[in-house]
């Protein structure tokens, strides 16, 4: 064999091998020295170096499928650490969620059975310092984000009310009290959040029009109204619920615990997007709640506009998520689905499909991963997460129409994997802040103009 010819081999398996997964070596890697030294080579070393390379390459081919929808490697500015975690959650959702996500969106149930396999990733709180949590850096949380939504939006909808809108409530409003009691046995998922601040009749506009109210009465407060949409609510274990005290008029939160006997949770039915996720319509009634259930630091609206812009962030990135896990199905596709006597992929039209698909989202990844970077340098605005909003889940919606488009027929089928993507990519697109509400947001911010009324 000739030499040039078996360099080109040894450098496509070197190319296979996960050479972060030699550790220090990966540092010092120098290619174009390897090569020389391979030149030097004989035949015998060089039948040995291969059969080496050989192995690893088959090894690595193993591995989690290789991450084609991130096209210029952002994934390679996370630290080993990093990785690892994405990695494992990746490896949680094709093994546990994927086989069941049609089944339970179908059916519009929450699979209980795997809150606790999920706990065993120990990712709630990810970026919280304290009670058990894992202080990592907010990227973290976008990456978790996206893998969980990469495989079912529904999942990491439920994940992200408890862990984001829940627990961060807690972490930002809560006493110290509050916070002991609450966020570990919520980190280890022991006990379930949810989130509860749209009502029927305000859902855009429920930082001057709420109508749900709460009065102090002696040491307790006096709660009475109801809230829509509320994801985990028919089970959670502590809800969220943002009241107008009648006294001051000023927002205030409170820790509903489940059983209290003024709450009642119905589940909203006929969904036609996150099924998975159990929505709930609450109605509280003279619902009675002492003042350490109180959220101590929760005085006025300004302070549950804190908690949205924590977790705003984290919605774009789901969008990018969601876009993905479409992309990746319709890529795979297009490669097996034969027309005309030929793949699919072959045509240019689909091509041109799939690079368009592609550029969207390798648009949102640097701009999402811009967002946790200043997310973690402390920098982050509102007008900054509500431009990722707007950005993602629109360019999201833009993403899962093309992959059903290139699917054909198959492409509403639910077991073709697209159909649930593009269904969910609707309530991504309406939820925590509407394109719309997002977009006058940072349209106050840059032209100084509010247009909201
Ligand atoms: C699946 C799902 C899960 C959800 N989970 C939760 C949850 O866990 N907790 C929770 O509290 N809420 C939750 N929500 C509620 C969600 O945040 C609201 O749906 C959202 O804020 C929009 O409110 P709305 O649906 O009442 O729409 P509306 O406010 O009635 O808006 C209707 C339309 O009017 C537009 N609009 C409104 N005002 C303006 C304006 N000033 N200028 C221009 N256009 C305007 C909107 O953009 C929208 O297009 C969830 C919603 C969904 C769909």
């Amino acid at each position: 064999m000739e030499l040039f010819k078996k360099i080109k081999q040894i450098t496509h398996l070197m190319k296979q091998i996960d050479f972060k997964e030699l550790g220090e070596i990966s540092e010092k890697i120098d290619l174009p020295k390897i090569m020389k030294s391979v030149g030097e080579l004989d035949d015998n070393q060089l039948k040995g170096l291969m059969k080496m390379l050989t192995e690893k390459a088959k090894k690595g081919q193993h591995k989690l499928p290789p991450i084609d929808g991130d096209f210029y490697d952002y994934d390679l500015k996370l630290s080993q650490e990093q990785r690892d975690i994405q990695m494992k959650v990746r490896g949680f959702m094709e093994t546990e969620i994927d086989p069941i996500a049609n089944h339970y969106w179908n059916k519009a149930e929450f699979p209980m059975e795997i809150i606790p396999k999920m706990a065993a990733l120990n990712i709630c709180g990810v970026a919280y310092e304290g009670y058990g949590c894992p202080n990592l850096p907010f990227l973290m949380e976008g990456i978790i984000a996206e893998e969980l939504a990469r495989v079912d939006v529904s999942i990491s909808t439920f994940f992200g009310v408890h862990s984001g809108l829940a627990m961060g409530s807690i972490y930002l409003c809560g006493s110290e009290e509050q916070k002991q009691e609450w966020l570990p046995k919520m980190q280890k998922m022991e006990a379930i959040g949810a989130f509860g601040l749209t009502e029927p009749n305000v859902g855009s506009g429920v930082a001057g029009g709420m109508e749900t109210t709460c009065q102090k009465v002696g040491d307790e407060w006096i709660l009475n109204g109801q809230k829509k949409w509320i994801g985990n609510a028919t089970f959670a274990d502590v809800i969220i619920i943002w009241a107008r005290d009648v006294d001051d008029n000023q927002a205030k939160g409170f820790l509903m615990r489940k059983g209290n006997p003024g709450y009642k949770a119905e589940k909203i039915e006929n969904k036609m997007a996150l099924r998975t996720v159990q929505n709930a319509l609450i109605t509280i009634t003279d619902c009675k709640i002492p003042e350490g259930d109180r959220l101590q630091k929760a005085n006025s609206f300004r302070d549950t506009a804190k908690v949205l812009r924590m977790t705003r962030a984290g919605v774009a990135w789901q969008a990018l998520g969601c876009a993905r896990g479409a992309y990746e199905s319709a890529l795979k596709y297009t490669k097996k689905r034969e027309q005309f006597g030929k793949p699919i992929a072959k045509f240019q039209l689909i091509q041109n499909h799939l690079v368009e698909m592609l550029a969207n989202l390798t648009a949102m990844k640097a701009m999402v991963f811009r967002l946790s970077e200043l997310q973690d340098q402390g920098l982050l605005t509102d007008e900054h997460a509500s431009l990722a909003k707007v950005f993602c889940s629109m360019r999201t919606r833009d993403v899962v129409s093309r992959a059903r488009e290139v699917m054909g027929g198959n492409g509403i089928l639910l077991e073709y994997d697209v159909a649930r993507f593009v269904a969910d990519a609707e309530a991504i697109y309406s939820y925590e802040g509407t394109k719309e509400i997002n977009s006058l947001i940072v349209g106050r911010a840059i032209t100084g103009y509010s247009a909201f009324v």
